[in-house]
């Protein structure tokens, strides 16, 4: 598509747009002069979309006329809840609903995941990292690690960008299993790069993995509800994802978790256990025999808090609504090309995207260098938010630009650059 850079073709984009009724699904934050905020900031915390509050305040009804018989009144029973959120979550994951489910949040669902599929032996002991890791992500390999007797430096293998430059290559993955295979137990990355909004290759990566024994988790915080996934297919053991992010559910709402179904079937998988992973069926009996829900279901430990999955069901009603990911993608590849073209016409000199240029080897978000003389990116970011725009701020050095095709329009990624150029010609 070829693009413009007025303000009236921006606008024309968003008349032509067939999910921008979805913007007003949600609530902007407001500047001091009651505008919306230019809100860029979806993979740092998602919008409240409006009807939130109606899912959040039905269930405090419950509680509040029906207590304990909440567990099992009204439309939607406390008891199997979680349920109710399995369908829509798995859709946006390529899974089916068994493979899947809501509970707890990231970094603890990372730990019992590596629970049952980090299992070293003398030979096979070592788990793959990205050297530029979410620090949650390291700490939790270092950590399961050590747990298991084994020293971080001798164990985590570190996957990291060529000197100089800012992307991890799949070759060098490759060259990395190829060499130490036989040694590495579980490899752990990112489906999106939090920084650079890379996006791995998770089919290939999977692939190569299985081939030499290797057993392979993602974690998914900026990749679900941001670029299309098909985790069953392609044959992924375990993944992990928060929920406050593109899937716009809540600052620390509960996290999702995906197990394959050759696993999640297999009760006899070693894992750390709770009540609510024990047959449905036999659970109020009240016995000490463990036995395990032969779906994800089975490594649930508590019962979930029911506001925050209420939360969650407001959020994942309007991802189906707006038709899935699949016009959500179509979207987003045009916003961000949207993007990218109106930086490189008007801030080309002082910005430098260290994202990946290639549409399928990003989501929505571009990580910008900041390069102009007379401004730190640090300053610039400052600029930014004084005058209505929220976006992130990383070290050590990138403003992170994520224009979410659910609620952001064209006219925001417009004023955005608008301002952005104006703070840069200063
Ligand atoms: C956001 C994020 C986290 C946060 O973990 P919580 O357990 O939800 O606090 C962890 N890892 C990655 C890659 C993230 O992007």
């Amino acid at each position: 598509m070829q693009f413009e850079t007025g303000l009236e073709f921006a606008r024309q984009l968003d008349r032509d747009d067939p999910l921008a009724r979805f913007r007003d699904e949600f609530n902007f934050p407001r500047q001091s002069d009651g505008s919306p905020e230019i809100y860029l900031c979806g993979n740092s915390l998602g919008l409240q979309p409006k009807r939130a509050r109606d899912y959040v305040t039905a269930e405090l009804d419950k509680w509040a006329t029906l207590g304990v018989k909440g567990h099992f009144s009204g439309d939607h029973p406390w008891m199997p809840y979680h349920e109710f959120l399995a369908e829509s979550s798995a859709a946006l994951v390529g899974a089916s609903a068994d493979e899947v489910v809501v509970m707890n949040s990231l970094t603890a669902n990372l730990h019992l995941m590596m629970v049952t599929f980090f299992r070293p032996t003398s030979e096979r002991y070592k788990i793959v990292i990205e050297d530029h890791a979410f620090p949650s992500d390291h700490y939790a390999v270092e950590s399961q690690l050590r747990f298991h007797g084994i020293d971080p430096e001798d164990g985590m293998l570190l996957v990291k960008p060529r000197e100089g430059e800012e992307l991890v290559r799949q070759e060098d993955v490759e060259t990395l299993v190829r060499e130490q295979g036989d040694e590495i137990a579980l490899m752990l990355l990112p489906g999106v790069q939090y920084y650079t909004g890379q996006v791995w290759n998770i089919e290939a990566i999977t692939r190569l993995a299985q081939t030499r024994g290797i057993c392979v988790g993602f974690d998914l915080a900026h990749a679900v509800g941001n670029v299309p996934l098909q985790l069953h297919d392609w044959q992924v053991d375990f993944a992990c994802w928060c929920s406050y992010k593109y899937l716009n559910s809540g600052p620390g709402s509960v996290g999702g978790c995906f197990v394959h179904r050759r696993h999640a079937s297999d009760t006899a998988l070693p894992r750390f256990a709770g009540w609510w992973g024990h047959d449905k069926e036999s659970r109020f009996r009240m016995e000490n025999r463990f036995q395990p829900i032969p779906t994800a279901e089975g490594w649930q430990l508590s019962n979930p808090p029911i506001l925050s999955l209420a939360a969650i069901r407001a959020s994942l009603d309007i991802f189906q609504e707006a038709g899935g990911m699949a016009p959500l993608r179509h979207k987003s590849e045009k916003l961000t090309a949207y993007l990218q073209f109106l930086l490189e016409q008007r801030t080309g000199k002082f910005i430098n995207i260290i994202t990946p240029l290639d549409p399928q080897q990003r989501g929505c978000q571009l990580s910008l260098c900041c390069d102009a003389k007379h401004l730190s990116g640090r300053e610039l970011h400052k600029r930014l938010e004084d005058n209505g725009v929220t976006c992130d701020w990383r070290e050590p050095n990138v403003i992170r630009i994520a224009p979410v095709p659910l609620y952001n329009s064209f006219e925001d990624v417009y004023r955005f650059v608008d301002l952005l150029a104006a703070a840069c010609n200063e």
